[in-house]
């Protein structure tokens, strides 16, 4: 099977808002561990393909596979999740009144039954879990601040921290250093790093020197396709790219 390998398989993924192309056959192939940055202009399809992947939209035409053979075309929301499918919007949605561990807490317990949840109690394994969590998302010494009193960048971090309290596999994040200081910028990017040794990642982003930061593969979308691929040096000396995106 020609995705068998794949972390994530798109081919000829096409969906249309009444006859307009969002995506006009999207193709692109993501290994497992690999991280890849997708950029393009606002309208490029980015946010429709993030949509097709996690089940919210669903294609008119193509495949969209998951770890070499899951069609995901046949799955909702729900289920793609529990795959092990995570998604971190923009915008982050941590709860401001609980404390930054109880928020990895609940995300933890989020994927298990609601009666296992109810008697659980936290064991062990769930906080050494939470520790490296915490750890990991450079948040050991804010572990019992409420989640309000996180500044914009850590709360993004809290977030993707929580995502990865669910175990997924492939992680879809969208501008996770809009609105972020350089110091939190910068951060972020060695933070997506440590993540893709251990998961594939998707990031949707549109500051080109965090992408430089970032030093992954870049595809460039453009009117719902692939107008280019390749490192960030690559794309960026394409002509097309230029004329499209980046020469504006
Ligand atoms: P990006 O995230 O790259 O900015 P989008 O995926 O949001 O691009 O949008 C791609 C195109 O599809 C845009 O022209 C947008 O207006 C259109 N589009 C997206 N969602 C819808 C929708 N639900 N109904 C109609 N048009 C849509």
């Amino acid at each position: 099977k020609v995705a068998d390998g794949s972390m994530l398989y798109l081919d000829g993924v096409t969906v249309s808002f009444d006859g307009f192309k969002a995506l006009n056959s999207l193709s692109m192939i993501i290994k497992p561990g690999e991280m890849r940055a997708i950029i393009g202009p606002n309208g490029a399809g980015k946010t429709t393909m993030m949509d097709v992947i996690t089940g919210k939209t669903r294609p008119d035409l193509g495949d969209v596979l998951f770890d070499g053979g899951v069609d995901l075309t046949k799955h909702d929301e729900a289920a793609i999740a529990s795959m092990g499918i995570g998604r971190k919007f923009q915008k982050p949605t941590v709860f401001e009144s609980h404390s930054v561990y109880d928020n990895l807490i609940l995300a933890l317990k989020q994927n298990r039954t609601a009666r296992a949840t109810l008697f659980a109690m936290t064991g062990k394994a769930d906080e050494d879990r939470i520790n490296e969590l915490l750890e990991l998302t450079r948040l050991t010494a804010q572990r019992d601040l409420l989640a309000a009193n996180l500044s914009h960048g850590q709360k993004q971090w809290l977030e993707i921290g929580m995502l990865l309290a669910q175990d997924p596999r492939l992680l879809l994040v969208d501008e996770p250093a809009a609105g972020m200081t350089d110091a939190e910028t910068a951060e972020t990017a060695v933070l997506l790093k440590e993540i893709a040794k251990s998961h594939s990642v998707v990031v949707v982003e549109h500051d080109m020197d965090f992408v430089r930061d970032l030093d992954v593969r870049v595809t460039v979308l453009h009117e719902g396709s692939v107008l280019a691929e390749g490192t960030l040096d690559q794309v960026s000396s394409n002509d097309r790219v230029i004329e499209v995106y980046l020469g504006r």
